[in-house]
This record gives C-alpha cells, structure tokens and sequence, in this order.
C-alpha cells in the first residue's frame, strides 16, 4: 500500500504524525486532502497505535480476578493500595471496576436454591408440622398443660412459615392471630395476599361430657366456624374466638394446607 505520488508523506512521516502527532509538511497534508490511500494509510497507523496503548496499559494491569476481589474488599491492604493507584492512570481498569461495582450491587450473596416444583404440589392435603417449642419463647401456659397448649406456636409447611399467637381483645374475647412469612426470598407476602384460611371447630373427643358417645354429623363438621383471608402484610386475625378445639385450614393454590389440634383454652 504505496502511494506515488510525489508529495505523498513517507513512512516515516505518517507514523509520526499518527503516534506523536507530529505535524505534517503543508504539501503532505494537502495530498492527504485529495488522496483517499494515504488517507486510509494514517488511519491503519492510527489504528495499530490505540491497539499498542490498549496493550501497553493490559500489560501493566492487574488480573480480572484481582479487580473483583478489589471491589469486593477481599485484598491486603498493599494490594489494594496498588490497584488504587493503578485506577488513576488507567481508564480501562476503571472502567472495569465500575462494571465489577455494579454488578455487585446487583449481587444475591445466597442465592436461593433453583425453584423447582415444590413438593407440596403433589399432594392435596398437606399437615404443617408443629416446630418443636424453643424454651426462649414467650409461652402462655393454659390449665391444659402440654404441648398443645403452648403458644404462640411456630409451624412449617414447605416454604411457609406460620406462627399462631393467642390475645385477649379488651372485652375479653379470644384472638387468634396468625402471621405467615415464607423462607423462599423469591416468594413476597404479596404472594400470599388474600389466600382464603378457615377456622374449623372439631369436637374434642367422640366421648361426651356424661361418658355418652356424640354423633358426629359429618356434613356440619365441614362447615368452616369462621373464614377470612390473609391480609398484604401476611397476617390473618380471627376475632372472638370461643374456647374449643380448632384445626386451621390454608387454601394454598395447589393444595390445602392443614393445621390440627388448636385448643383454645379460656386463658
Ligand atoms: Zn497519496
Ligand atoms: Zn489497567
């Protein structure tokens, strides 16, 4: 790629003027005007000069790995200061560490596990298991003693976490009061807005009061006692409870989720 003109710049000249930017002579700049070869010569010389700086600063620049533990604070303090350093006069690496900064920020440091179908799915009634009562809780002891009467009581049924508490309104009455939370971070509490959750009476034993054995009515028994849904912060409230034995049930999407033996004492 030679140019025969006479007043085509040499070599020499062109890189010069590409690398340094030294001047051209007046008769090589007004050929370069008018001729589209020399033109397209400078701008290979161009070319391969930004391809020397890029390389010549690479050269000198600290590995990828090193940059993401730098914006990660995980480096010696030496080091750090180096790369510190090496951020002022290198656009490129700086460049860099607003990329690396930015997708920290964006950054789930325990992601949640792949969301597989959950295996809740399956079946169409689940029981949630009572999560065995931690000695630091505050416990409401009722004249029933035992487990059952415990409470507020923690309970876990696949991502879902539901604590029961009991409260005393201002007239007496008994509320339950159940807070629902999910372990899943890809799951909000929105996600569970407004999920319908009845309040069934269950007869506490067939034995009656007498010794007599009750009739259990089948069809009654499926009658919900009290019905809300839960609320956008997770919370469902039944007011005015009488004291009986409850089971609670969660009409989740694809199953309905069970919670059994609920005494609710007289307090
Ligand atoms: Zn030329
Ligand atoms: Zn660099």
């Amino acid at each position: 790629m030679n140019c025969l003109d006479s007043m085509a710049p040499n070599e020499e000249e062109l890189l010069r003027h590409a690398l340094d930017d030294e001047p051209l002579k007046i008769s090589a700049e007004e050929h370069l005007a008018h001729c589209s070869l020399c033109r397209q010569r400078l701008a290979t010389y161009k070319q391969i000069n930004t391809f020397f700086v890029s390389n010549l600063y690479r050269s000198q620049c600290p590995d990828p790995t090193q940059l993401n533990h730098y914006c990660a604070n995980m480096l010696s303090i030496e080091d750090t200061l180096l790369i510190t350093d090496h951020l002022k006069i290198c656009p490129l690496c700086a460049t860099e560490v607003l990329d690396i900064r930015r997708f920290l920020a964006d950054f789930e440091p325990f992601p949640a596990p792949p969301t597989h179908a959950s295996p809740v799915a399956s079946f169409k009634q689940i029981m949630a298991s009572l999560v065995p009562w931690q000695p630091q809780m505050v416990v409401r002891q009722t004249s029933a003693g035992g487990q059952n009467a415990l409470w507020p009581r923690q309970y876990h049924a696949g991502s879902l976490n539901i604590s029961l508490h009991l409260s005393r309104s201002s007239n007496g009455d008994m509320i339950l009061l159940g807070l629902f939370s999910s372990t899943n971070p890809d799951e909000s509490i929105d996600d569970l807005e407004g999920i319908v959750i009845e309040l069934y009476r269950v007869s506490s034993s067939t034995t009656g009061v007498n010794g007599q054995h009750m009739q259990k009515d089948p069809q009654q028994q499926e009658m919900p006692f009290m019905c809300t849904s839960i609320d956008d912060l997770g919370n469902v409230v039944f007011k005015s409870v009488p004291p009986g034995d409850y089971r609670l049930t969660v009409h989740l999407l694809e199953s309905d989720l069970v919670i059994k033996d609920l005494t609710i004492g007289r307090g």
